[in-house]
C-alpha cells in the first residue's frame, strides 16, 4: 500500500518533471541553444520513468529496470543542478529528484521468497508421496518403513519408492500375478 502511494508520487513527480522539460525544452530550441539535447533526452527519461511507476501499480517490475529508472533519474537530476536556476529547472530538479527518491519503492519480483515457497511445496509433495509408502498399499497396515520387503499383514511383496504411482493404479488387475 505504502509502495503504491510512493508509485503515485513517483508518476505525479516525473509529469512535473515532463511539463517543465517540455516546456524550456521547446524555449531553448526556440533560441536554437547547445543544451536542447539535454533537456529532449532527460524528458524522455522522464516519460519512460512515468511509464514504469504506472506499470508499477498493476504488476511487479524487473529489477534491472528499477534500477536504470533509480540511476537515470539521479544522473538526470545531477544534470539540471549544472543548469541556470530558473524557476523551471527548480521544478525539473524537484521533480526528478522526488521522482529518483520514489523509484526505490517499486516492487520487483520476491526472489529468494519464492525460492523458499517453491521448496516448501516440493517438501510438501515428496512428504505426501512420501506417505502411503509406510502403509500396505493392499491391506492398509503400516509397515516398518521403506526396507521393509514385504507387509507383515498380508504378506504381498511392498512395491518400491518408485513403482509407487504406477503400483496404485494396476494394483488390482496385477496384483494376482505379481
Ligand atoms: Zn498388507
Amino acid at each position: 500500500m505504502i509502495k503504491k502511494i510512493f508509485c503515485g508520487v513517483g508518476i505525479a513527480f516525473t509529469l512535473l518533471a515532463a511539463e517543465g522539460l517540455k516546456r524550456i525544452g521547446s524555449l531553448m530550441a526556440a533560441i536554437n541553444a547547445a543544451d536542447t539535447p539535454y533537456y529532449q533526452a532527460i524528458l524522455y527519461i522522464s516519460i519512460a520513468s512515468a511509464g514504469v511507476f504506472l506499470v508499477s501499480f498493476f504488476k511487479e517490475i524487473p529489477k534491472i529496470v528499477k534500477y536504470l529508472v533509480t540511476i537515470s533519474l539521479f544522473a538526470s537530476a545531477g544534470i539540471m543542478l549544472a543548469a541556470p536556476a530558473f524557476p523551471v529547472n527548480q521544478q525539473i530538479f524537484a521533480g526528478l529528484s522526488v521522482a529518483a527518491l520514489a523509484s526505490f519503492a517499486i516492487p520487483t519480483p520476491p526472489k529468494s521468497e519464492k525460492t523458499v515457497m517453491e521448496n516448501f511445496k516440493k517438501n510438501e509433495v515428496s512428504d505426501a508421496e512420501a506417505q502411503p509408502h509406510n502403509i500396505c498399499p493392499f491391506c492398509g497396515t503400516k509397515t516398518e518403513g521403506p526396507d521393509q520387503a514385504f507387509c507383515a499383514n498380508c504378506g504381498r511383496k511392498l512395491p518400491d519408492h518408485e513403482e509407487q504411482a504406477q503400483d496404485v493404479n494396476r494394483d488390482e488387475s496385477s496384483t494376482v500375478e505379481r
